[in-house]
């Protein structure tokens, strides 16, 4: 780790602050060295395989809205070097038992219009967040800087120092409304009784509106390695499989910086703070921990209100009291019986691609007696089933297909071999459903076939 002229600055950690403030100082024509303990860069925002080949997942970060408002992100224009986004159609949805699910948009008009009566609340309180632009970000974002946006910010900080619970039952009439800002709270995974817990979401539904939640097309680390490249196109060095034990293992340099957990500071850096700074780092308790899960699915999630599956983030908690609760007894340091589940669900391109060579590699044809189902992509399989075993016939439009026009036939049969068969992918998919029950009846008039259910089996008689 030398370099001849050596560095003025040392960044201890490669995750997205240490990565960023490295290619800040580097971009001032600082001579940096950034030094990872992990074989790769990125830190939360790494990505691996932990499930099946072609699926991707973040280790941490996925949902970045702050990598487009920030002010230090907005400079780096990292879009320039290849970095792209992805915006699922709408950013959040927030299921609710026996009632349709809360959505939130892109535009703030439409999901104030989905909220009935807290249209106004949702104007008034995430709304003015949004309008209020970058200056508030900023201001919020860099609170040792002389703020941008004072009044904005003043005005923020109303209802922002509030705990969720409190602006919830405050401004919200609805428990739509109440919960959706609560879903919004809990990305601070504190208790929502406390000051502040507003703020945290009221900013993140704002940036829904003003920048989107977007994803790294590709995964995070496509993030975290545009920020490695554009460090190494800047003349800054990266050291990665190299952990810091002591400051003494570094080069000199003006400023050693150390994008690390308080207890990591002190294990590296103890005995050169000064004992009350020590002493406080000593006393600082993490916050609790997060479990997560990560799975590959074969097909949609069959979300009971279909219009779930548009969101990336899914806010799976219930009603504002719900998810106080939740989030109290893990503040508490308790286990939850009914936790808050922060779900985000984002498509393969892998995946997608063999859906949509699936779609294109099926064939069906309906005869007056029966129907034929050609598919497979490498390997071609034909099903055929007689009209009179069909015994009901439903229309399935998964979120993605309504998009593009296109839905699904599900047969269930009385064919042993084929007891579901389905015709997949196909344009006016309802009225196919409607001209196969109608073909179904007619052959069965003609042979005089009935069908009965009988326990383990059917008869046609
Ligand atoms: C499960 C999960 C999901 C999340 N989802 C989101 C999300 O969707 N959106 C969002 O904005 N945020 C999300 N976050 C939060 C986000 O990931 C963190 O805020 C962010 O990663 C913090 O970045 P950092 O650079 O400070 O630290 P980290 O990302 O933790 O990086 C620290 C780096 O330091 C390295 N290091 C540690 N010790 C040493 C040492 N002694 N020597 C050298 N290197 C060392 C580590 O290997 C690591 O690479 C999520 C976090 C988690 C855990």
């Amino acid at each position: 780790m030398t370099r001849a002229d050596g560095f003025d600055a040392v960044v201890v950690g490669a995750g997205p602050n240490g990565l960023v403030a490295a290619v800040v100082m580097a971009s001032e024509g600082r001579r940096v060295l950034l030094v990872e303990a992990a074989d790769r860069v990125g830190g939360a925002l790494r990505c691996e395989q932990f499930t099946l080949p072609g699926f991707q997942h973040d280790v941490g970060a996925t949902v970045l809205p702050l990598a487009l408002a920030s002010r230090a992100f907005r400079h780096l224009e990292l879009e320039r070097d290849g970095l792209t986004w992805a915006h699922p159609h709408f950013p959040a949805a927030h299921p609710l038992d026996g009632a349709n699910a809360v959505l939130l948009h892109r535009d703030p008009d439409r999901t104030a219009r989905g909220l009935g009566r807290d249209a106004g609340a949702w104007h008034g309180v995430v709304g003015a967040t949004a309008r209020a632009g970058n200056g508030l970000v900023d201001t919020l974002l860099s609170p040792l800087d002389v703020p941008r946006a004072p009044l904005a910010a003043a005005r923020y900080g109303v209802c922002g120092a509030l705990p969720a619970t409190w602006l919830a039952r405050i401004r919200f009439r609805t428990e739509a409304g109440r919960a959706v800002l609560a879903g919004m709270a809990a990305h601070s995974v504190l208790d929502l009784n406390q000051p502040i817990t507003a703020g945290y979401g009221m900013l993140l539904a704002a940036l829904a509106h003003s920048v989107g939640w977007p994803v790294v097309r590709g995964g995070s680390q496509r993030l975290a390695d545009a920020l490695a490249a554009r460090l190494g196109s800047l003349g800054g060095e990266i050291h990665t499989g190299t952990p810091v034990r002591r400051l003494a293992d570094l080069p000199d340099a003006r400023a050693v910086l150390l994008d690390l957990t308080p207890r990591q500071v002190l294990a590296v850096a103890g005995d050169r703070l000064p004992p009350r700074y020590r002493a406080r780092l000593q006393r600082f308790r993490y916050g609790p921990g997060v479990f997560k899960v990560d799975w590959a699915l074969d097909g949609p999630v069959p979300w009971h209100d279909p219009q779930v599956g548009g969101a990336a983030t899914v806010h799976l908690g219930g009603t504002l009291e719900e998810i106080a609760a939740a989030e109290r007894d893990v503040a508490r340091g308790r286990l939850p019986t009914r936790p808050f589940v922060l779900c985000v669900l984002i498509v393969p391109i892998p995946w997608a691609i063999w859906r949509w060579l699936s779609t294109r590699c099926f064939a069906y044809e309906v005869t007056n007696q029966r129907i034929r189902i050609r598919q497979g992509v490498f390997s071609r399989r034909t099903d055929s089933l007689e009209l009179y075993r069909v015994k009901d016939a439903s229309f399935v439009q998964p979120f993605v297909m309504r998009m593009v026009g296109i839905g699904n036939v599900e047969l269930e049969t009385s064919d042993v071999t084929n007891p579901v068969l389905w015709i997949r992918g196909v344009p006016d998919a309802d009225a196919l459903r409607e001209k196969i029950l109608k073909a179904v009846d007619a052959v069965r008039d003609r042979k005089g076939v009935r069908e009965l259910d009988v326990p383990g089996g059917h008869l046609h008689s």
